[in-house]
């Protein structure tokens, strides 16, 4: 493991709104851990964002922190939003906080995995046998594409009648650019790449194949394969195992991550990175999160699951620190302490009486004292 290496790893915490401070409260314990124990040390500044930045600053992000955060090697973020903030004009909703980051960041690369853990098969909307052993990656544009796209908007035709327009529009380079995530990825993986699109009936489609082909002869280690979107979102419902990882687009990745995301059973347990370019030097800025929102009907009543906030820091220290070690050693925690029984309400609560945020950090911490 990485015992003894100097702290130069700068992360930003956001907690944010909602069950935000609560769920990072139990990922500062986990990064504690590591530091009591030098397993690994951090250099962890915290601010505020969306709501509470509202209520603090007046702004969902303040210029401070969006200085911080692009200084950061990673952004350990919570979630933003709730009622109190719902009413408020489009430019001062918390969830631009958000967004501002995603932006300026340049975090073009979204990475959603979808993990069944073996403990949860039981939790998915499919069978069982579908479902156990499951481990995908979407790797989701996310900053190009139909979302972004020239020209848009809702227009008047001379007869009066409006017509609403999007484009879907990509560059070579913003494809290239995810695709070597994703490749790069893959060579870490099972080697299997499916690039995912619409070519039979979207030029942009074409050339996103166009692309891959020629960026598949960098990673010939790495089997790609090509699959329509709708062939795609079928698949991934009949037989989910068959991927490793999968490349798509900004609108394709929104809705087949989600899909994806559900057959793993719960929101709680679902972790997310988005990654930014390389630099000279090999970094690249990075934002880590859980997928879930901040859940304002559970939220300051301690039901909330930690989990997808522990193994987004879990994908921090693959991504962000190059440390798989340590970062088996947390997904792992996870897996025993859910093997043991270890259930928040989100959880099926079948097997007793579920465990508050704080009693889930406790069960991880103390499978992380039996690992480490
Ligand atoms: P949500 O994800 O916050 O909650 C959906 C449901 O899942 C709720 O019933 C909630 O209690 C439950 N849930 C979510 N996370 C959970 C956890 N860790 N443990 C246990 N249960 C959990 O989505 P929503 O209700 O649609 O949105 C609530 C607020 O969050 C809104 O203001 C929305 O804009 C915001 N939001 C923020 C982000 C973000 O910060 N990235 C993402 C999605 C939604």
């Amino acid at each position: 493991m990485a015992e003894g290496r100097p702290s130069n790893r700068k992360v930003l915490v956001l907690p944010g709104d909602g069950i935000g401070p609560e769920i990072m409260g139990e990922v500062l314990r986990v990064v504690d851990f590591f530091e009591k124990r030098r397993i690994a040390s951090f250099e962890v500044s915290e601010d505020v964002v969306g709501g509470a930045a509202l209520d603090t600053l007046g702004t969902p992000i303040g210029e401070e922190t969006m200085r911080r955060a692009m200084e950061s090697d990673a952004v350990l973020f919570g979630a933003v939003g709730g009622p109190k903030w719902d009413a408020l004009p489009f430019d001062k909703r918390p969830e631009l906080g958000i967004l501002r980051l995603r932006k300026e960041m340049d975090l073009f690369a979204n990475l959603r995995p979808a993990v069944v853990f073996e403990a949860l098969a039981e939790a998915s909307s499919l069978k069982r046998e579908l479902v156990a052993g499951l481990d995908l990656m979407i790797v989701r544009e996310l900053t190009g594409g139909i979302y972004f796209g020239e020209p848009r908007g809702i227009e008047t035709l001379p007869d009066g009648s409006r017509r609403g327009v999007n484009t879907e529009v990509y560059s070579e380079a913003e494809i290239e650019r995810v695709l070597r995530v994703g490749f790069e990825l893959a060579r870490k993986r099972g080697r299997r790449l499916t690039e995912v699109d619409k070519a039979n009936v979207m030029e942009s489609g074409r050339l996103w194949r166009e692309v891959a082909e020629r960026v598949a002869k960098d990673y010939s280690d790495v089997t790609l394969n090509f699959m329509y979107a709708d062939n795609c979102a079928m698949q991934l419902v009949r037989a989910p195992k068959q991927f490793d990882v999968v490349v798509t687009s900004n609108l394709f990745g929104d809705i087949l991550s989600d899909c994806a995301a559900m057959l793993t059973g719960s929101l709680g347990m679902l972790p997310s990175a988005s990654l930014g370019a390389p630099d000279a030097s090999g970094r690249r800025r990075a934002l880590y999160e859980p997928v879930h929102g901040s859940a304002p009907d559970i939220a300051g009543r301690g039901l909330a699951n930690p989990l997808a906030a522990i193994l987004s820091f879990a994908m921090m220290l693959r991504y962000s620190f190059d440390m798989s070690e340590e970062a088996d050693l947390v997904e792992l925690s996870v897996r025993r302490a859910l093997k043991s029984g270890a259930r928040t309400a989100d959880l099926a609560a079948a097997r007793g009486s579920p465990l508050s945020t704080r009693a889930m950090g406790e069960r991880i911490l103390s499978e992380l004292e039996k690992a480490a």
